[in-house]
């Protein structure tokens, strides 16, 4: 009908306009019909995102054309944050700088963990933050308590001795608890059990970096297990015996020491004693199966009788990165340069080749705890054999160089010797 309209040279044409819009309205009507979907959901993302998030409430990332997901495989990962009904607005904040930084195009669950039942205002703030899968879990009892057998009175007095020293949370039972629950029980947590590799975020971190490579993806197909940001010392007082312990197990079980470990990086006297540097494990991405598997159980076990989690104050930190340094070879422990991390009171700023600009960094390179007092990551460099930051020569390097990348003694040392050494 409207077809003959058009073409009957006897009308106006002014009507006949009218007639094409008429037509152009009906066809829309009929593809509406028979196609809504696809044709709603292109009308609305494609052409007016605005009318989709009056419609919906809100548009997921995912589906609008500048926020797409990344291309390829993911691997069966997940993020794992343990946490306090009360941490929420800190956690909320690493959660959104995770969503911004990378998460958003990449999906990854998270499993939240907390010795109490996350309250419902805590779950809604956070689940609203992703589109990701988002679950919350509650600690068994066991896996968090001071075990019984634990002497008491001895351990309140190791306690009271350790405030003494002035050592932080040195009082605190709840801190070991979490300390003993993130070494030996977190990954056997059931919420856990579906997935192998791990991130661990805290609440009150920011990351500082975008990230255009999927680390997961990256540590699986690179044959990595343990990867670390921040390496740092120690608190001697907190683990008294702990290398004591170490050396006792490794006499007991060398079939899980292999010749390649990293034995060098955490003990300046071929395993004499324990230089304390460790690596700071507020931020993990790992292989869970390590953890689970022969020589970290056995480990894990061997400790937990000795109950220095809470005769002393074990931290997960050194007891996971002396696993790290002794069961697995160097090459399975990475160094994420290009992940710009901090947890009060120390950062990592990419410093490497162009990571800082590449990741439009919100720290400043110059602000960078890498290679200050404390620090081991000059060591865990020199020990790499350089494969980090080159460690320079006498020879290659001026003096002004040599300083800023590994600090004044160790270029006094090198001045006694033809390659430089590590810091005792
Ligand atoms: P620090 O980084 O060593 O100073 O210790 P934090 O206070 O940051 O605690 C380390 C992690 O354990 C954080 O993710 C905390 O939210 C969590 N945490 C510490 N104590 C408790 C606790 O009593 N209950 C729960 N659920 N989480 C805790
Ligand atoms: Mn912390």
């Amino acid at each position: 009908m409207i077809m003959a309209l058009l073409t009957s040279s006897s009308l106006p044409r002014g009507l006949k306009v009218l007639a094409a819009f008429a037509g152009a309205l009906l066809c829309i009507g009929y593809l509406s019909i028979f196609f809504p979907n696809r044709f709603e959901r292109e009308w609305k993302t494609v052409h007016t995102p605005q009318a989709a998030a009056e419609s919906q409430g809100f548009t997921p990332y995912h589906q609008l054309p500048n926020y797409g997901l990344a291309p390829g495989r993911r691997a069966n990962a997940t993020f794992v944050i343990l946490a306090r009904n009360s941490d929420l607005a800190g956690t909320v904040q690493s959660i959104r700088d995770m969503e911004d930084r990378f998460n958003r195009h990449y999906q990854y669950p998270y499993v939240f963990l907390n010795d109490e039942p996350f309250d419902d205002k805590f779950k809604e703030h956070i689940s609203m933050l992703t589109d990701a899968k988002v679950e919350f879990g509650v600690i068994p009892k066991e896996h968090w308590q001071q075990p019984d057998w634990v002497d008491e009175p001895t351990a309140e007095a190791w306690r009271d001795w350790l405030v003494g020293e002035g050592i932080i949370y040195g009082e605190s039972v709840a801190y070991r608890n979490m300390c003993r629950f993130n070494s030996g029980f977190f990954f056997h947590h059931p919420l856990l059990q579906k997935y192998r590799w791990y991130w661990r975020i805290e609440p009150d971190v920011r990351f500082h970096c975008d990230l255009h490579e999927d680390p997961f993806v990256f540590m699986e197909d690179n044959n990595k297990t343990y990867g670390f940001t921040i390496s740092l010392i120690e608190f001697p007082e907190t683990i008294r015996t702990l290398w004591d312990t170490v050396r006792e197990f490794t006499a007991l079980y060398p079939e899980y020491v292999p010749y390649d470990n990293s034995l060098d990086f955490v003990s300046d006297d071929g395993g004499e004693t324990f230089n304390m540097c460790h690596f700071w494990s507020n931020f993990e991405i790992a292989d869970m199966d390590f953890w689970r598997g022969p020589a970290y159980t056995a480990f894990f076990q061997y400790l937990e009788v000795k109950g220095g989690f809470y005769y002393e104050r074990w931290g997960d930190a050194p007891v996971h990165s002396i696993a790290a340094a002794l069961f697995l070879p160097k090459d399975q422990i990475h160094f994420f340069d290009e992940i710009g991390y901090e947890h009060p009171p120390f950062t990592h700023c990419p410093k490497s080749g162009n990571n800082w600009k590449k990741g439009r960094c919100t720290c400043d390179p110059e602000n960078n705890f890498d290679f200050n007092e404390g620090s081991c990551l000059d060591r865990w460099s020199m020990f790499m054999n350089g494969s980090i930051y080159a460690p320079p020569t006498l020879e290659q390097a001026p003096d002004a160089e040599v300083e800023a990348a590994v600090g004044a003694e160790v270029k006094e040392k090198a001045k006694e010797n033809p390659v430089p050494v590590p810091l005792d």
